[in-house]
């Protein structure tokens, strides 16, 4: 449908392309965008645009936040959404950065029951409705261990809570079914858990265990840094999320430099 909606849009592109040399800056050592055809990488870099247009990204704690920075968040978030449309972070507006890893001052509920300041520092947090979180230190090593991103992470959190809270079950598309997700997601989750238990090395990070949430968050990341060893590790996962993102990441070439050593 060419409505207004899309009228808008292409007048956003217009007016804000991005050069080619800043492009080149703020991806190169993005190993998910490498992996990228032509057309693919075109289109991320129009949801890049209209993601830092619509969003309000801002800087807190005393950092100093540039164009290129913006644009370092807005294409990690965008490579979820490739496929999906930018629609799908159309709820809520804004993104916060820290310097670094962030004391929130939230109250949570301690072990015997009692409701405390939380003690956490985060590197990121995404909220049922309201901004994601981000530790500029965190983004800037997004994807150079164990396909750990916390961009990608809080905001496949983003995208799980468009049906509620983030609890590892995101809507689902037509023809997807729902009982295969959660067959799959509770046997992977399970055996995840069962390998940290018993002190198993395991190449998913451990972070995945603390809920089926994170878990999803978790192995979203992994998906898009490290596809292949999702593919391997949980194949059945890979398949579930291969159709929730509409992307197949592990069929894509992957670039020499990037090859998981
Ligand atoms: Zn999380």
């Amino acid at each position: 449908m060419f409505g207004f909606r899309q009228w808008r849009r292409r007048r956003i592109l217009a007016r804000h392309a991005i050069d080619e040399a800043t492009w080149q800056r703020v991806t190169s050592r993005l190993g998910f965008v490498a992996r990228l055809n032509d057309d693919e990488r075109v289109r991320l870099r129009e949801l890049a645009i209209l993601f830092i247009h619509a969003k309000q990204i801002s800087a807190a704690g005393g950092l100093q936040l540039n164009e290129e920075m913006k644009l370092g968040i807005a294409v990690q978030a965008c490579i979820l959404v490739l496929e999906l449309g930018i629609d799908y972070y159309d709820d809520w507006v804004e993104v916060i950065v820290y310097p670094d890893e962030f004391l929130p001052r939230r109250e949570v509920r301690n072990e015997e029951g009692l409701i405390e300041t939380d003690p956490l520092a985060y590197a990121g947090q995404a909220w049922l409705r309201g901004p994601v979180i981000l530790s500029w230190a965190d983004v800037e090593h997004a994807g150079e261990r164990h396909g750990m991103n916390v961009v990608l992470h809080e905001f496949a959190h983003k995208l799980d809570m468009l049906n509620g809270t983030a609890n590892g079950f995101p809507p689902l598309h037509t023809g997807m079914d729902r009982q295969s997700w959660s067959q799959v997601f509770t046997r992977a989750y399970q055996d995840l858990c069962r390998r940290v238990r018993s002190g198993e090395q395991t190449e998913i990070d451990t972070y995945a265990t603390e809920s089926p949430g994170e878990f999803f968050a978790v192995v979203s990341e992994a998906f898009f840094e490290m596809p292949d060893i999702v593919k391997a590790v949980y194949p059945q996962v890979y398949a579930q999320l291969a159709q929730f993102y509409r992307q197949d990441p592990a069929s894509r070439e992957s670039p020499r430099e990037w090859r998981v050593k």
